[in-house]
């Protein structure tokens, strides 16, 4: 009895003492979460070991501002590179507009990327204004197939898949291309399936396949994606990758707002032991 009294005033000297009202000192709130989630502590303890955590693949969408992407930088550790669309149907349509938008956003401590749209993008935009981006990456989610049919794999209306196996052999021949003929530094959202493809995933891409795009990154030395958002490629697309010497980056590809904290991307470096030398990094122009 008389220890549970001695409990009791312990626990009201704490209530008194330790539990102050909350300032309104919001940052100090703000670095308490971020000590207490624990994708934020690893990403520290993952930089403290030699790791660039940077989210190659941020968006300034669903009203997002520059101001608002570096305090979220700031509140989780990651480093970002803004990647800005350009192409048939995009905001930058030309020489002019990607120019302005260079201007617009670099004196930010991030870096510049252009995303290039569509495969036309190659004769739209000239050598040296393209060269004023840091990097420049693409995805192989739009294209023309055998029948003439013109799709963006991630609506399920504009899809069309006759036979399962004849669609990844095109895909397969498309990332190459993509890969062979466009001057491009990552190849971004890789290996993404359409939604009536994605349970079989692992059926669909074989070794024969996975090695053809993992052949091309490494003979025009192209670095893939590991693409939070979507979680792709596999685990097992990543080690046969890492085995051949392609180079990584991490990206969210954020469709709203919400940038996120990479988590699928960090869970793979775990997961396929990837070190510090396997990731790519661009120069900061
Ligand atoms: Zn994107």
């Amino acid at each position: 009895m008389k220890k549970f009294f001695f409990l009791i005033v312990l626990i009201s000297i704490s209530l008194i003492f330790g539990c102050t009202p909350k300032t309104d000192n919001t940052s100090e709130e703000t670095t308490e979460q971020a000590v207490e989630n624990p994708i934020i502590k690893k990403i520290a303890e993952l930089k403290a070991a030699g790791y660039e955590i940077v989210d190659y693949h941020g968006h300034l969408k669903g009203g997002l501002t520059m101001e608002e992407l570096l305090e979220h930088s700031k509140e989780t550790g990651i480093d970002y590179g803004v990647a800005f669309n350009a192409g048939i149907g995009f905001p930058i349509t030309n020489d002019s507009s990607l120019e302005a938008t260079m201007k617009l956003y670099k004196h930010y401590p991030v870096y510049m990327a252009m995303q290039a749209e569509g495969r036309e993008w190659v004769d739209m935009f000239s050598k040296e204004k393209i060269d004023m981006f840091d990097y420049v990456f693409t995805d192989a989610m739009t294209w023309t197939d055998s029948k003439g049919r013109r799709m963006r794999l991630w609506m399920p209306e504009e899809v069309f898949v006759d036979d399962k196996e004849d669609f990844m052999d095109q895909l397969v021949s498309k990332i190459v291309g993509v890969m062979s003929e466009e001057p491009i530094d990552i190849y971004v959202n890789s290996t993404f399936l359409p939604d009536t493809l994605q349970p079989e995933y692992d059926a669909l891409w074989t070794p024969d396949r996975m090695d053809k795009v993992i052949n091309a990154a490494v003979a025009n030395n192209i670095a893939i994606e590991i693409n939070s958002r979507y979680k792709i490629p596999s685990a097992t697309f990543i080690k046969r990758a890492k085995a051949a010497g392609v180079k990584f980056s991490m990206g969210t590809n954020n469709v709203g707002n919400e940038l996120g904290t990479l988590d699928y991307s960090i869970a793979m470096i775990g997961e396929c032991g990837l070190e510090p030398g396997d990731f790519f990094k661009p120069v900061k122009k």
